[in-house]
């Protein structure tokens, strides 16, 4: 068993809109982008005070996707979305928990 939270050793965007994410214990996670965008756990989009979800996939527009993915610390990335939207850092637990993927199948949070 993994006693510590996997981390991506590859990532690429798909023509279908997705992001795939390869992971070192060999999980390949992927994440429709329009989802991504709207699983975002900023501040803006999640009410830090009642962790109420404010920004879901259908509030941000259908054809939005990742500009840039910024390494943070070696334990996260800062997506660049396309509708400006920059200030979300998805922790790699994160992004595991929310895995669409056929074997994850993660709902918005
Ligand atoms: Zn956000
Ligand atoms: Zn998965």
């Amino acid at each position: 068993m993994a006693d510590r939270t996997p981390v991506p050793v590859d990532m690429k965007t798909t023509e279908d809109q997705k992001l795939k994410i390869t992971w070192d214990d060999g999980h390949e996670s992927e994440y429709h982008f329009r989802f991504l965008r709207g699983s975002c756990p900023c501040a803006e989009c999640v009410d830090e005070i009642t962790g109420k979800r404010i920004v879901y996939p259908n509030h941000v527009p259908e054809h939005v996707r990742p500009m840039e993915a910024i390494p943070v610390g070696r334990y996260a990335y800062q997506f660049v979305w396309s509708d400006g939207h920059n200030t979300g850092i998805y922790t790699y637990e994160y992004l595991r928990s929310i895995c669409q993927c056929s074997k994850c199948g993660a709902t918005p949070k």
